[in-house]
């Protein structure tokens, strides 16, 4: 039977297929390692906590109450008023949620299809790398170029941990009249990076200028561990050029609900509908007025979630550092990136394939979110990335497990 299709024909040319089939993500990969290898799965980002019990008990009450039906396309009233609400709160930007508010089936829905609704091939979308592996998946399928500008490194003299950055020079000079998509991820998955105000203005600056879409990915806006997340869209400029994208998921420790959402000028949100009437039409239903009632809470409810998190940030980052990797501290999220290079360790990718039979602890490879032949790669290519978001006893076990793995190979 021939199986050959738009997406197979992609992933052949972006090397996403073994032995002519699609290769499992690498998420998918690394948790079934972890299931069948009985190790602690500090790989896949999906947390160990519970949702706060006002939106557990929404989504039962709404069960309850037989909001269980096809909402509409666009999403719940509710829900898209409380965005634009939360929208207007936080970050002092203001939708219509009858025009400018969509909400879709995860954030991973809302890049599908924002990217396929506006890239075309020829065009060229550009991010940085690494980045989240949806994003060089999607590309292909638009027949669009990616096009990439790597993180920098380097050691703090002091602490002697990882510095990754951007250098703001390289951005600019990526962008080109080809330029159709800048897709920026800050807070950034896998580094945990907040891009400084000065790239976020370059950013703008050359969209503006090469008259280039800005899409974001703020999935972990509400997990910072210091300065607060600003949407790019507040900038001068950018709101009518932005496409922003988050998702309930990461901020309210429910990823199996998949309810996320954009917002941006109508005329793209008219766009991108066109396309995500035709993928999912609509989901989640009694979730919806859940993640309303989440994203209504009070600030000091927020704090608490991220309070938790960053207690967990630290015990894992520190508990890498003092075992000798090379970690970088993460601003956000739910990572931490370390450097197994201290070890002996060069191929991270293989590392990630032996660390649960020889340490008991899965970790993702950060040649996942690379090109294989990209500049970045040979940088990241000794590391690894762990996350926090699961409880503090896995963590406490899993750096144990790793200080018996490192300590007959210091
Ligand atoms: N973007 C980034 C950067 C992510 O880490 C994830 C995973 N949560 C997604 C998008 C997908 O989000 P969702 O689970 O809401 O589809
Ligand atoms: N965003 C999650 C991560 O980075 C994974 C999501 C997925 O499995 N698709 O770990």
């Amino acid at each position: 039977m021939d199986v050959t299709g738009p997406w197979i024909r992609t992933a052949a040319a972006a090397g996403l297929l073994r032995d002519g089939v699609p290769l499992p993500t690498v998420f998918a990969r690394m948790s079934a390692l972890a299931a069948s290898t009985g190790a602690l799965n500090l790989g896949q980002g999906f947390p160990d906590d519970d949702p706060p019990a006002l939106v557990a008990d929404a989504a039962v009450a709404a069960i309850r109450e037989g909001r269980n039906q096809y909402p509409p396309g666009a999403g719940e009233p509710t829900l898209r008023e409380a965005i634009a609400a939360h929208q207007a709160a936080w970050y002092g930007l203001d939708w219509d949620p009858d025009t400018e508010v969509l909400v879709t089936t995860g954030a991973t829905e809302a890049l599908a299809a924002t990217l396929l609704a506006l890239v075309q091939p020829g065009d060229e979308v550009l991010t940085l790398e690494p980045f989240y592996d949806q994003y060089a998946a999607l590309i292909g399928l638009t027949g669009a170029t990616h096009r990439t500008v790597p993180l920098t490194s380097a050691t703090d003299p002091v602490s002697g941990d990882l510095v990754l950055g951007v250098d703001e020079q390289q951005l600019r000079d990526a962008f080109s009249a080809r330029t159709r998509v800048v897709l920026v991820n800050t807070p950034h998955n896998p580094t945990g990076l907040m891009l400084e105000q000065s790239v976020l203005a370059a950013i703008v600056e050359q969209a503006q200028r090469y008259d280039a879409l800005i899409v974001t990915d703020e999935v972990y806006e509400h997990l910072t561990f210091g300065q607060p997340h600003q949407p790019l869209a507040v900038l001068p400029g950018a709101r009518e050029r932005t496409v922003s994208i988050s998702s309930a998921g990461k901020t309210f420790a429910v990823t199996g609900w998949k309810i996320g959402w954009l917002t941006a000028p109508s005329a793209l949100v008219t766009a991108i509908t066109g396309v995500k009437q035709w993928l999912t039409y609509t989901s989640g239903a009694p979730f919806q007025p859940a993640v309303a009632a989440g994203l209504g809470m009070d600030r000091s409810a927020f704090a608490q979630l991220t309070e938790d998190l960053r207690e967990r940030r630290d015990l894992l980052t520190a508990g890498l550092r003092d075992i000798g990797f090379q970690v970088a501290v993460p601003a956000a999220g739910y990572f931490t990136v370390a450097d197994a290079s201290q070890f002996g360790e060069a191929d991270g990718a293989a590392l990630a394939e032996r660390l649960p039979t020889e340490a008991g602890v899965v970790a993702i490879p950060l040649s996942a979110f690379h090109h294989a032949d990209s500049s970045g790669a040979q940088d990241s290519a000794s590391r690894l990335r762990f996350a926090f978001c699961k409880s503090r006893s896995t963590i406490e076990q899993a750096l144990e497990r790793l200080d018996a793995w490192a300590a007959v190979r210091r």
